[in-house]
């Protein structure tokens, strides 16, 4: 018999997690002899080493190391290799090979919302770049929100309409998307409230990319009767197509869906 196959999420911070929880059932469910864990990681230079050590067969990647996943591919494939950042590795015959699933699982998460046209994104870091240039790609007008102004710099070379706290117009979007980790392991806001208030008042939907808790971010948007929705959706729709990647295809997406979508019941 074939030995179990292992695969892990690397992160830092990683304990808040469901990537384990919803691999595992679709696994078991499915009779794909494999074993899903989680991996703390600080350094993201060792990333490479430590997935080899681990005799991993597939990883995700979560904050703050998609960047460096990109670093370590031996080839990136598909839509990752545009933006620069890798949230699902395989091995394949002991190449590292990335993809990124973010992008599609956060269209997959908005699809019910209705004639977006003009979006706002906050934040700068890998899951912004996904997101961005994905919308871009789908013909929508995407803004670009961040604390730093250096982070800013890819997505004005990219032609995006970039801006910082300090000269952020209070412009109308149809949606406005928090990528950033604020609220993540903290209770902060992605913006400064004196900004971030009046945007969500003039914007139809709220999108979250992080799960499992009502952040500051939701909090805000719940107080101000807006439709929003957390990360869940974005984090069943990237695990699919990571599932699909790890069991090579075996299954069909409706299939990996269905039983990933029961371990959210857990
Ligand atoms: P990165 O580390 O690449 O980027 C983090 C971004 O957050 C940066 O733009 C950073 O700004 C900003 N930031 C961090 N802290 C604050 C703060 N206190 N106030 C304002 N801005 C802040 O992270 P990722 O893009 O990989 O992930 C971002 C979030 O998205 C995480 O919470 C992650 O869990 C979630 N996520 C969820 C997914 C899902 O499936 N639901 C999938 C992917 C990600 P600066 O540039 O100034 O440092």
């Amino acid at each position: 018999m074939k030995n179990k196959e292992l695969f892990a999420i690397f992160g830092n911070p990683v304990k808040h997690s469901r990537s384990p929880l919803m691999h595992n059932h679709v696994f078991k469910q499915l009779h794909y002899n494999a074993c899903y864990t989680r991996i703390h990681l600080e350094d993201g230079t060792k990333l490479k080493e430590t997935f080899f050590e681990q005799k991993l067969s597939g990883a995700n990647i979560t904050v703050p190391h998609k960047e460096a996943a990109y670093k370590a591919c031996d080839e990136v494939r598909g839509f990752a290799k545009k933006i620069g950042v890798v949230n699902t590795l395989i091995n394949e015959n002991g190449r590292l090979i990335g993809y990124n699933t973010d992008a599609d699982g956060f269209l997959f998460a908005i699809e019910e919302f209705e004639n977006i046209q003009k979006v706002l994104i906050i934040g700068a870091g890998g899951t912004a770049k996904a997101l961005s240039m994905k919308l871009q790609d789908a013909g929508l007008k995407v803004s670009v929100l961040n604390r730093s102004k250096g982070n800013l710099e890819y997505f004005k070379t990219g032609g995006f309409e970039t801006f910082s706290w300090d000269n952020c117009p209070l412009d109308t979007y149809d949606l406005v998307v928090n990528t950033t980790s604020a609220g993540l392991s903290d209770e902060n806001y992605p913006a400064p409230l004196e900004l971030l208030r009046p945007l969500l008042q003039k914007c139809s939907y709220a999108a979250d990319a992080i799960y499992g808790k009502i952040t500051p971010f939701l909090k805000l948007c719940k107080d101000l009767d807006i439709t929003y929705k957390d990360g869940a959706d974005m984090l069943l729709g990237q695990g699919v197509l990571a599932n699909n990647y790890f069991t090579k295809e075996k299954f069909s997406l409706q299939e990996i869906k269905k039983q990933m979508q029961k371990s959210f019941e857990f």
